[in-house]
């Protein structure tokens, strides 16, 4: 099984994304986190994007497609993968498709995280004072929610025509969206 987990920033995909990988043994891909963690690690590629990031933009496709490719390419990741912050546009919906189809595999389930800009802009403050992410400022912040409904609802729209896409309500209890997306898995 490959997922797609998609919601806004702050929608607790990350959260939600661990608990799923864990549960049913799958790889969490997260772009934003190997992103980040060029950035920690001061390798070249983290100088160049990090001024990006920080400004809440999309770093180039080409330079986060290259890193997706050495996860769904590896072995071990067949068919197990959790994609937590990719596609985040058209484009990169068909370069997943391009990329899944090369190593002959393909997505089984989309879910949505829909949770308001409100309750965005609380659980991003909140989260300002654990993680410390300069990203995680409010205006940025809201940038980032913007991009999300420009960029990234189409992309939704693409899997929802495919027949693939649950949208559960974001608002609610981690245990409650953690009980919502087991049903949803159990059932396929
Ligand atoms: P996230 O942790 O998913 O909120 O991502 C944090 C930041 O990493 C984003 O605001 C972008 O700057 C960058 N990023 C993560 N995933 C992608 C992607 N698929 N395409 C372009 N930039 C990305």
């Amino acid at each position: 099984m490959n997922l797609i987990i998609f919601g806004p920033p702050g929608a607790g995909k990350g959260t939600q994304s661990a608990f799923i990988a864990k549960k049913y043994n799958l790889f969490q891909l997260s772009t934003g986190d190997i992103l980040r963690e060029q950035i920690k690690a001061k390798t070249e590629l983290g100088a160049k994007i990090s001024p990006m990031i920080n400004a809440g933009s999309f770093v180039p496709d080409e330079i986060v497609s290259e890193l997706i490719e050495k996860v769904i390419k590896e072995n071990d990741y067949k068919n197990r993968i959790i994609f937590d912050g990719y596609p985040r546009s058209l484009p990169q919906a068909k370069n997943l498709d391009y990329l899944l189809k090369k190593y002959y595999q393909k997505i089984t389930i989309v879910l949505k995280l829909s949770v308001s800009l409100e309750t965005i802009k609380k659980r991003i403050s909140e989260r300002r004072s654990l993680e410390n992410r300069p990203d995680d400022n409010e205006d940025i912040a809201i940038k980032r929610f913007k991009t999300y409904e420009k960029s990234t609802e189409p992309v939704i729209q693409y899997y929802e025509k495919l027949n693939l896409l649950k949208v559960i309500d974001g608002e609610r209890s981690i245990e409650q969206i953690n009980k919502e997306i087991s049903d949803i898995i159990s059932i396929i």
